[in-house]
Order: C-alpha cells, then structure tokens, then sequence
C-alpha cells in the first residue's frame, strides 16, 4: 500500500526523497565527526537524522503527511538558517531553494508562515550581506519569490479540486458519480470494520424510466433525474453519499445504519420521491433494494445482494423495498413493505 502512494501522492512520494537524500548525506559526516572525535557535532547530525528519518518510518506506517511534512520543512528552514550564518553568501542562496520547496510537502498557509520566518531570521542573523541595504534587498526578495510562490500553490489547488469534481461528480445530477463510488465503497468497509459499527447501502432505480422518455422526451426525463436525486438528497443525513450508478440507478451508502432501521429509512426515501417527484401531474416511483454490509462481504459482494434485493423489489411489483439478508447474522431479516397507495 505505502508503495502504491509514491505513484499517486506526490507530496509522500517528496517527504520520502528528501527523508532518504538527508538519511543518506548525514550519516556519513556524522560518523566522520564521530571518527575525527567532534562527538558533540557528531550527536547533533545523528539527532537531525533521526528526527528526519523517524517522521518519515512514521509517515509510512500510516502517519500523517502533514505533520512529516512539517518535520521536513521545519529541518529544511532550521538548516538553511545555520548554512547561512556558518558560510555567507554561498549558503544565502539556498534560501530561495527551500522557502519555494515547502510549498510542496507542506499547505500553503504552513509554507508561507515558515517562509516568512526563514526569510526574516536569515536576513537578520546571516552572515555574507555587506550592508543593512543587502539585508533588506535579502528580506524583500526573499519575501516576494515566497509570495508568488503562495499564489502558484493557492491556484494549483484550485484547479485540482475542479479537477477532482470533473471526475467524481455527475454533471447532470450533482450526485457523486461511480468512479466515486468505487473508491468510496472500500473506505467504507474499512471504517467500519475499524469502528465496529454498521454501515448499508441501498439500489435505488426508478421506475418504468423509459417510458418518461418515451411519453415526454429525453429533456423531461433529465428533469426528473435531477427532482429525484434532489428529493433523495434532502431527505438523507449529512454522512450518507449518493451516487449515481448508471442511466436510472442511484447508490445510496449509510453509514451508522443497520438491517433493522433500513426498512423505515427506505420506505422514507420511497414515499418522499413518490409524493415529491412527478410528470404530468403523475408520481415518478422507485424500486428499493438495501443490504447491510456482512462480516465477510467484499464491496461487490454486498452490492450484489442489494442489487438482487432491488430485482426482487422489481419482480414483486415495483414502488417497494426489499431488505437482504444479511450473511453471518443468523437473522432472516428480509422484508418487503408495501406502499399504500399504488400508483394507478
Ligand atoms: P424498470 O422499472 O424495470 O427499471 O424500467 P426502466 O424503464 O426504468 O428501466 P430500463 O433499464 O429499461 O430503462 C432505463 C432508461 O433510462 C433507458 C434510458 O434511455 C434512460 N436513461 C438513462 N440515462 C438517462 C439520462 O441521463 N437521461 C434520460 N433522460 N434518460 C436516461
Ligand atoms: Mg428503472
Ligand atoms: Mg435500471
């Protein structure tokens, strides 16, 4: 899994090349000073590398990139600090270097503050300026290479979180999309295998949808699309997700939610979308199928078993829940609530 992130996350992938670089430079100078008996110098390098190298073993067993991050940035600002007062001009250089390199392993309000911070203590403790002029040349372009630096990263968020709505997000409905779901479905497994607390999803496909498109056209069928999942939206918690799973069929996941409250919740959601949802003055209905997430279930496995529930809730009828089964419970918890009032 760790190895998996140095291809998709970049700033773990950075935190790991600068914690390996570091490692790999330090401990040679420090058991040089060790050898050549400046053991005090020789403690603070082995100090500096198991600071750095412990941040990122930490990051890698599941740590926070952040707090690494911080660490690598921190080390990074402290040492630039220390090179500009043991060797001048040589090591104010390497200022410019490291105040745009924590923009990317730290967010940006961290990189700025600690850019702000290295700028202005190089710039008054660092050795190499031959005049107060220098110093404050120093301080002010130190200052605005961070500040552009800051703008660069604010815009590069931006665009990736357009981005990441472009790509998780049905244009049509607003709901999340089946990529989403795919990712989100594992996460959700693990939550709550982690927690020890239950988590459902349900099928939710309307009803007779071809004839919408068929009586009314194609645009009203999109209007209903986006009444349905609008209805569904309001009428779920702030932690539940929809996804939208194909053409008709949406996927709702609830976490907290168990076999026994299902039936209720759905018959809800249900009821909502037929008294909500319309076409010519007629209600748009949907077929529920729901199941908890058993002991044992991978996440296409408990999509099958709502999938099924939903074919069933089909064949029974239609504008109906179906609750599966739920594997491992010993419970027979399938249930079919009937609507009251059928559509005509
Ligand atoms: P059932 O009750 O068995 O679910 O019948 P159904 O007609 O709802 O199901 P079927 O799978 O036969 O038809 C689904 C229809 O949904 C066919 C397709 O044209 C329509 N559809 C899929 N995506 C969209 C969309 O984005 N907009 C519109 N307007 N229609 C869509
Ligand atoms: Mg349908
Ligand atoms: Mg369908």
């Amino acid at each position: 899994m760790p190895w998996q992130r140095l291809q998709t996350d970049f700033r773990f992938a950075l935190i790991t090349l600068f914690g390996t670089l570091a490692t790999l430079c330090l401990v040679p100078i420090a058991v040089y000073r060790f050898m050549t008996g400046a053991t005090a110098t020789g403690f603070i390098d082995l100090g500096v590398v198991i600071v750095i190298a412990g941040s990122v073993v930490y990051m890698w067993r599941g740590g926070s990139v952040e707090v690494a991050g911080r660490i690598a940035a921190g080390i990074g600002a402290a040492g630039v600090i220390v090179v500009s007062m043991l060797v001048g001009l040589a090591g104010l250089l390497w200022v410019y270097a490291v105040v745009v390199a924590s923009f990317l392993i730290v967010g940006k309000r961290t990189a700025i503050a600690y850019g702000v911070v290295t700028v202005l203590t190089v710039a008054a403790v660092g050795t190499g300026f031959d005049s107060a002029y220098m110093r404050v040349a120093f301080a002010v372009t130190g200052l605005v290479v961070g500040l552009f630096a800051y703008i660069f990263a604010h815009r590069t968020e931006h665009q990736r979180m357009q981005l990441e709505q472009l790509v998780t997000r049905d244009a049509l409905t607003s709901a999340a999309n089946r990529r989403a779901m795919e990712q989100e479905l594992p996460i959700a497994i693990a939550a709550s295998r982690r927690n020890d607390t239950p988590v459902s999803l349900a099928v939710l496909d309307i009803d007779h949808f071809k004839h919408v498109n068929d009586e009314h056209g194609h645009e009203t069928g999109d209007r209903v699309l986006v009444d349905f999942a609008r209805v569904i939206a309001a009428t779920t918690r702030r932690g539940d997700r929809l996804f939208r799973y194909g053409g008709e069929e949406f996927v709702l996941l609830l976490p907290g939610i168990d076999a026994t409250a299902l039936p209720v919740l759905c018959e809800t959601l249900r009821q909502r979308v037929a008294d909500q949802v319309e076409v010519g003055g007629r209600p748009i209905t949907m077929s529920v199928g729901a199941a908890e997430l058993g002991p044992e279930d991978t996440a296409s496995e408990w999509l099958a078993r709502a999938d099924s529930a939903m074919y069933r809730a089909k064949r029974d009828g239609r504008n109906r829940v179906v609750v599966a089964t739920t594997p491992g419970t010993g419970a027979v918890i399938d249930l079919l609530l009937r609507q009251a009032a059928r559509r005509d």
